[in-house]
């Protein structure tokens, strides 16, 4: 872990809810399912302000052999075609793995509200630093970093194994 302590990461509060691991679960479901099918263990779920699930996706980069297709970057488009602007800022995108600087992006520009994740990208450098994987050819950056506005929870401690070990799965096949 990044933190010390669950509850007291980057300084804020851990406020991951019963609701808000449900949807992580779904998100490394899915996650799951695209290793199965050969691609990156990601996966991400957005969900209305009502708590509707409205939409999700998982890795496709294997299966369409372009590399910008992430889950938040594909929910992120949704958002943008099928929601208005204030239904979009009421949203949240929960993903298995914080966004990229790409997709993290893309999640401004959109103009989605929160995102939730299950790991963060500092967990996932040193998962695949361990596992002895190449570094990715895009830095990787808090959302924070990218998005300022955004308000962004995380990680999940009790997704932390899970997620570890899809990625050493992926590593070592
Ligand atoms: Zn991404």
């Amino acid at each position: 872990m990044g933190c010390g302590a669950f509850f007291a990461c980057k300084g804020g509060v851990n406020v991951l809810t019963e609701v808000d691991l449900r949807h992580l679960r779904r998100c490394v479901e899915l996650a799951e399912e695209a290793l199965e099918a050969g691609d990156e263990p990601f996966g991400s779920v957005l969900v209305g302000a009502d708590g509707t699930v409205l939409a999700e996706d998982r890795n496709r980069i294997a299966a369409t052999g372009d590399p910008t297709q992430h889950p938040e970057f594909a929910l992120a488009r949704w958002a943008a075609t099928n929601m208005s602007a204030d239904e979009r800022a009421a949203a949240t995108v929960y993903t298995s793995g914080e966004h990229c600087p790409m997709c993290a992006a893309a999640h401004g520009w959109v103009g989605i509200g929160r995102i939730v994740y299950a790991s963060s990208s500092e967990q996932l450098t040193a998962w695949r630093r361990e596992l002895g994987a190449p570094a990715p050819p895009v830095q990787p950056l808090p959302v924070q970093e990218i998005v300022p506005g955004v308000v962004v929870e995380g990680p999940a401690p009790e997704l932390a194994e899970q997620v570890r070990d899809l990625h050493r799965r992926l590593h070592h096949k």
